[in-house]
């Protein structure tokens, strides 16, 4: 099953959604392009009991 998640990219301010894969795992780190101003923005994603997604959005450094 995946789903998306909408997030806010740290450079330009501009909300994209990323795709979850929750079968790949508990806690997930991933790097995608900013749809807006293409920059690598690092995801780290925590899914918890009840399957809520927790979405931590940084500058991929
Ligand atoms: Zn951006």
């Amino acid at each position: 099953m995946e789903d998306f998640k909408s997030v806010l990219c740290p450079y330009c301010g501009q909300a994209f959604d990323i795709e979850l894969d929750v079968t790949a795992g508990q806690d997930q780190v991933f790097v995608v392009d900013c749809e807006t101003c293409c920059r690598p923005v690092q995801c780290h994603v925590a899914f918890d009991e009840s399957g809520d997604c927790i979405c931590e959005i940084r500058e991929d450094i």
